[in-house]
């Protein structure tokens, strides 16, 4: 696993120092980051990566997993889709199970820290459960927040003023709440097995193992099962564009254990795919980075044409590695790709179908933004920036009203 000097090469050694002079100032402090699965989805995507850089520059950082079973993920999801807007009803007892499951992992979890991070939904009502409190906690919000559904916000509101601040992936996700919130972008590792360089065998034998023939123009989507990833929208784009090109799809995804509506929503895009020889629809293993960093290389245009999305860590991918991205104009997404210059947002089927015609049709300018869309990530969607960013709120939070931070070399602004 990549150390903070392997990154030297990709953003200079005056980073890296500033890093370390930043995390100089949160030495021997304890943090925690809570979230409900070790694999599947963003979240566990960036927790793989941060914790051990975090731990790597002297700040003990721990990484704790809360357990359910299968009805609270259900509720869970449904809180997640009720959050990106869906209106959904809760009964009184799903809403006690929610609290229920986070009393019992309270009990359970070691949350000994000076700071605690709380990811997404799942895990938010442990705070109700530390009354006697002296470690500053966090919610890091990782879904998009554009629209909730104002009910259950209302709900979750009364859990999240006993935080001390929120962490949200754009502005428009912020919230009226009596704490500080942050806006912090998330990020890829461009040295994990997902998005370092392959060579030439590597993609091959990804090639060989899924039966992709590289004999005409391939299109992507690398997502979990989840209908706000609209993989049905994506299809039907897809034959619209071959009518005109003769190409091929590919939809890649995997489950996540705190999503139980992936295998549902599986069933639904094999069905509308109706065994199309040029529909490639890839269950993927967890762990499957190569694959993934290797189908993303073999792709000519990505798609994300997502519903909703808090960020979408594939549009990152997919960008680092110098491609064409559509994505759907929603959440972070809209952060990432601006038209012309580092890919497409589009709001529509036949959106999605022109510009995937658009782009097939054009190598020149298809090269052009993704050369751009690289340089982009490269500048503001790395591990290094992030960890800077939670370097800084780490001090930030235990010196509270400070948004300068000295760090003997360099002053460094803090807060987004
Ligand atoms: N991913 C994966 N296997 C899958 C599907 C997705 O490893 O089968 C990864 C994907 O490469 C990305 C992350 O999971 O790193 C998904 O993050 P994103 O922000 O795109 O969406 P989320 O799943 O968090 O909504």
């Amino acid at each position: 696993m990549a150390v903070l000097k392997d990154y030297e090469d990709i953003i200079g050694k005056r980073n890296i120092r500033q890093i370390e002079m930043l995390a100089k100032l949160s030495r021997n402090k304890k943090v925690v980051m809570v979230n409900s699965t070790r694999d599947g989805g963003g979240v566990a995507e960036i927790l793989h990566r941060l914790v051990p850089l975090i731990n790597e520059l002297g700040i003990n950082c721990r990484w704790e997993v809360i357990s359910a079973d299968k009805d609270f993920f259900s509720i869970t999801k449904k809180i997640h889709n009720a959050l990106q807007g869906e209106k959904i009803r809760f009964s009184g007892e799903e809403l006690e199970i929610y609290r229920k499951v986070n009393e019992d992992n309270a009990r359970n979890l070691n949350l000994d820290a000076d700071i605690v991070v709380i990811h997404d939904p799942q895990p938010l009502p442990l705070i109700d459960f530390y009354k006697a409190r002296r470690a500053k906690w966090v919610w890091r919000c990782h879904i998009d927040m554009s629209g909730p559904d104002l009910r259950l916000w209302k709900f979750l509101k009364n859990y999240l003023e006993e935080y001390d601040a929120s962490i949200f992936s754009i502005e428009k996700f912020s919230k009226s709440l009596s704490h500080p919130q942050y806006l912090i972008a998330p990020s890829i590792d461009p040295l994990s097995d997902k998005n370092k360089v392959l060579d030439k065998d590597e993609i091959k034998a990804v090639s060989k193992m899924y039966n992709i023939k590289k004999d005409k123009p391939v299109i992507l989507q690398v997502s979990r099962f989840d209908r706000f990833k609209d993989p049905i929208g994506v299809i039907k784009a897809f034959r619209l564009v071959r009518k005109e090109i003769n190409c091929q799809l590919i939809l890649a995804g995997g489950t996540a254990s705190d999503d139980p509506e992936g295998e549902a929503v599986l069933e639904e895009v094999r069905k509308e795919a109706e065994g199309d020889p040029d529909i490639h629809i890839l269950l993927l293993k967890p762990k499957s980075d190569i694959e993934i960093n290797a189908l993303q290389r073999i792709a000519d245009v990505v798609l994300q044409k997502s519903l909703k999305e808090g960020f979408g860590l594939t549009v990152t991918e997919a960008m680092w590695k110098g491609k064409p991205v559509i994505g759907g104009e929603v959440g972070g997404i809209t952060t990432q790709l601006h038209n012309h210059r580092t890919g497409f947002l589009v709001n529509s089927i036949e959106g999605a179908a022109y510009r995937i015609r658009y782009l097939l049709n054009r190598p020149l300018i298809s090269k052009r933004i993704g050369e751009q869309a690289k340089k982009f990530v490269s500048e503001n969607f790395l591990i290094t920036r992030h960890l800077r960013d939670y370097l800084s709120l780490f001090y930030i939070l235990e010196n509270p009203g400070k948004n300068i931070i000295y760090t003997g070399e360099n002053e460094i602004n803090g807060g987004s």
